[in-house]
C-alpha cells in the first residue's frame, strides 16, 4: 500500500480515467444497480478487490491504509461509483467507525479495529435504536454495568441492519441511570457478535428482504477496553457519527439511480411528449444537480477538517424526499408493470419498480426521520421558539 500513488497529485480528468476503467473491468455486472442493502456474502469478492488495490477506505488518511482523497477526487470517486452502478458493501466499519476510532479511540484501539476493518476481518453494525427509543435516542436503556475488568451489558436493539452479516456491533449503552440529563449517562462500546449472550434475529421487511434485525444482550460480558473514549461521554461521540452517517445517506447516488431508470422508462414509452410530465421530471433532474452540489460542500467541509453542523440535516432530508419522489413519478411511469415485484421488461429496458419504491421508501426513517430532522433544522440552524 506504500507503494499507491498520490491520487490528489492527479489531474481530475486523469484520475476519473482510472476510476472508471477500474469499476468498468473489476466490478461484478450482476451487483450493479442493486435495489436493496447488498449482503455481505455476494460483496467480499469485491471488497477483496478493492482491499488488494488499496481502495476501500477513500477518506481515511494514507497512514491506515486509506487512499485520503481530497473533496474533488472524492465526489470523482462517488460519481464513478454512481455511474457504474455499484453497490454499498457493508462499509459502517469504514463510514462510521473509522472515523470515530481515529479521533476518539485508544491507540490500541486503532491498531487493533482498524486493518481488521480495513481488510474485512471486522464486519460492524450499528446498536443504536431499540424499541422504545428511535427519535428520541438519549432514551435508550440498554444498561451497561462495571464488573472487574468487564461491562456487562443487558437489553434490546432493534433495525440494526444487517446485524446476521456483522462480526462486530458498535453501540450505545446506559452506564449511568442516575445522571441528570439522559444524554449525560450514555456510553459507546464495541462487542464481538459472537460473544455469549448476543442473539441476532432478522426481521423482513415489506420487500420480503431480511435487511434489518433484532439484537438481545442477556449477561454479556466484554471488555472494559471496548469502551470508545470516556465512559458517559458517548452521546457526544454518537452525535458526530450521526453527522457522517447522515452525510453518506445524502449522497445523491441512490435518487440518481433511479432518476436514470425513470428517464429510459420514460424515453421508451415516450412519456416526455406529455409536457406535464416532461416537467415533474426537469424538476427532479435539477434536484439531483443541486443536490451534488450541496453534497459536494458538506464533503468537502470533511475534507477541511471542519466538524459538519446541524444543517446536514437539510442535505438527509432532500435527498430522501427527493429519491422517494422519483421512486413515486417511477411507479407512475411504470403504469400496471409498477404493480408487481420482480425484474420486468418495460418496453425494452429491464427494471423492478416497485423494489425500487419499496427500497426508497424507509429513507426518510433511517438515520433520523424527516420529522426530528425538521426539529434539528428549526432549532438549531433557524434558532426558532421552542413550543
Ligand atoms: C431500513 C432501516 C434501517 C435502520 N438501521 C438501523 C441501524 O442499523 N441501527 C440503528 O440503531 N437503527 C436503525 N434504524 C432505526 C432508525 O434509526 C429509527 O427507525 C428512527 O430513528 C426512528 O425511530 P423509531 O422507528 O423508533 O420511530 P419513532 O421515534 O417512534 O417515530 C415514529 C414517528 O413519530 C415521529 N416523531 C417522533 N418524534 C418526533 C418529534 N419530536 N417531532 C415530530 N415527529 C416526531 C417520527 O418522525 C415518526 O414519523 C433503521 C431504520 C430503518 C427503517
Amino acid at each position: 500500500m506504500n507503494a499507491m500513488p498520490d491520487y490528489n497529485a492527479m489531474s481530475d480528468e486523469v484520475f476519473r480515467r482510472e476510476v472508471d476503467a477500474f469499476f468498468a473491468a473489476e466490478y461484478p455486472p450482476h451487483l450493479r444497480y442493486l435495489l436493496r442493502r447488498a449482503r455481505w456474502a455476494e460483496m467480499k469478492p469485491w471488497w477483496d478487490t478493492l482491499y488488494a488495490k488499496g481502495w476501500v477506505a477513500p477518506g481515511w488518511p494514507r497512514e491506515w491504509g486509506g487512499m485520503e482523497l481530497g473533496a474533488a477526487k472524492m465526489l470523482i470517486y462517488m460519481e464513478e461509483m454512481e455511474r457504474h452502478g455499484v453497490a454499498r458493501a457493508p462499509e459502517q466499519g469504514i463510514t462510521q467507525v473509522g472515523p470515530i476510532l481515529m479521533r476518539y479511540g485508544t491507540q490500541e484501539q486503532k491498531e487493533h479495529y482498524l486493518p481488521r476493518s480495513l481488510s474485512g476481518e471486522y464486519i460492524w453494525c450499528q446498536g443504536y435504536s431499540e424499541p422504545n427509543a428511535g427519535s428520541d435516542l438519549a432514551s435508550l436503556q440498554t444498561s451497561a454495568v462495571i464488573d472487574g475488568g468487564d461491562l456487562v451489558i443487558n437489553g434490546q436493539k432493534i433495525w440494526t441492519s444487517l446485524a446476521h452479516d456483522a462480526t462486530h456491533i458498535y453501540m450505545l449503552v446506559r452506564t449511568d441511570k442516575t445522571a441528570k440529563k439522559k444524554q449525560l449517562g450514555i456510553s459507546l462500546v464495541l462487542a464481538d457478535v459472537k460473544t455469549p449472550g448476543i442473539t441476532v434475529r432478522p426481521i423482513r421487511n415489506i420487500a420480503g428482504h431480511e435487511e434489518f434485525c433484532e439484537v438481545f444482550f442477556d449477561n454479556v460480558r466484554v471488555p472494559y477496553a471496548n469502551l470508545v473514549g470516556r465512559l458517559n461521554e458517548g452521546w457526544t461521540i454518537a452525535k458526530a457519527l450521526l453527522s457522517y452517517e447522515r452525510l453518506t445517506i445524502g449522497s445523491p447516488r441512490r435518487p440518481a439511480y433511479a432518476l436514470r431508470r425513470l428517464e429510459l422508462i420514460a424515453r421508451a414509452k415516450g412519456l416526455f411528449a406529455d409536457s406535464g410530465f416532461a416537467d415533474r421530471y426537469n424538476v427532479l433532474a435539477l434536484d439531483i444537480q443541486d443536490l451534488g452540489s450541496l453534497f459536494g460542500r458538506f464533503v468537502e467541509q470533511v475534507k477541511r477538517g471542519e466538524p459538519l453542523g446541524e444543517d446536514i440535516s437539510m442535505l438527509k432530508i432532500w435527498t430522501t424526499e427527493t429519491w422517494q419522489r422519483i421512486t413515486d413519478m417511477l411507479l407512475e411511469a411504470g403504469a400496471e408493470d409498477g404493480a408487481l415485484q420482480g425484474m420486468r421488461d418495460i418496453d425494452g429496458v429491464e427494471a423492478d419498480i416497485l423494489t425500487s419504491f419499496y427500497y426508497a421508501r424507509p429513507g426518510t426513517i433511517y438515520g433520523g426521520s424527516s420529522e426530528v430532522q425538521r426539529n434539528i433544522l428549526a432549532r438549531y440552524v433557524l434558532q426558532l421558539p421552542t413550543a
